[in-house]
């Protein structure tokens, strides 16, 4: 049985790495979609567009050690956290920050390009408040961002603020005027509001807590399943453990919560639509 995480992040200083990939396998996890954290997380400082560069090619580097090293398929997820673009425009200056952060996500639409990896992101706006300069920014580079993936073909995954019916209309409102293929456009840590965002053509990445997953799947298989599993052994339990979507996935088909139908869906032929990869090779 194939089953992805949709949204894991992995961290060799401060966290389990390996031995969080081998986790999930363990309780029956196969794929992985590993997504970038800060060129800080990395090492590297994140002043410039050469720094989120690198980190960047250290993220790929990580996930390339997960392909050779584990049993796990890893794809890669690269971009320029919300985060780090508000602590940059704080620090140097909007323009200056804006203009380092467009060139840094050139460089992740690169790597899509490559093959390398298969998404930008997680990119998006804040989830803290921030000035409305730097809030309007923010939606610039994440139209920027979409952009940069309908050119490669690729895909996004979106950081917000916590999500709601309102907000996934005003999203699907920026993917119309980009003119991506919405099922392209994935909120990650969404909320179970699977007929909304099917309806506004946003892809759901949906927190694999029990009661969000049983409230999705009431309204369609339509979604992926995520934990944003931050890897940082200071923060246990800051988000779900890495065992948690194959656990999940199989309690759900034991008790008849799933089908067999679902299951293929939402670890197959949703990310294989979404990705445009191969799930089953
Ligand atoms: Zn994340």
């Amino acid at each position: 049985m194939i089953i992805l995480d949709n949204h894991f992040h992995v961290d060799p200083f401060k966290g389990l790495f390996l031995e969080a990939v081998k986790q999930f396998h363990r309780a029956g996890g196969t794929h992985l979609m590993v997504v970038y954290k800060t060129a800080h997380d990395y090492g590297f400082q994140g002043l410039k567009a050469e720094d989120f560069m690198k980190a960047m090619d250290f993220h790929i580097e990580l996930v390339e050690r997960i392909n050779r090293e584990t049993l796990v398929k890893a794809f890669a997820v690269v971009g320029v956290h919300p985060a780090e673009f508000v602590h940059l425009a704080e620090k140097k200056g909007l323009e200056y920050a804006k203009n380092e952060v467009m060139k840094a996500l050139e460089y992740a639409q690169k790597l899509c390009f490559d093959g390398k990896a298969v998404a930008i992101g997680e990119i998006g706006r804040p989830h803290f408040e921030v000035s409305e300069e730097i809030w309007n920014a923010s939606i610039e580079l994440m139209k920027y961002g979409m952009s940069l993936a309908k050119e490669a073909d690729c895909a996004v995954q979106l950081h917000t603020e916590s999500f709601d019916e309102a907000k996934f209309r005003e999203l699907g409102e920026y993917v119309r005027e980009v003119g991506i293929k919405p099922y392209k456009v994935i909120k990650h840590f969404s909320p179970p509001l699977v007929k909304v965002a099917q309806e506004v053509g946003v892809f759901p990445s949906i927190i694999a807590s029990r009661k969000n997953i049983e409230e999705a799947i009431k309204q369609g298989n339509r979604f992926m399943m995520e934990t944003d599993y931050i890897d940082d052994k200071r923060r246990p339990g800051a988000v779900l453990g890495p065992k948690t979507v194959p656990r999940r996935t199989k309690a759900f088909l034991q008790n008849g919560i799933f089908t067999e139908e679902d299951v293929y869906r939402i670890h197959v032929e949703n990310p294989e639509k979404v990705y445009g990869v191969e799930m089953e090779e």
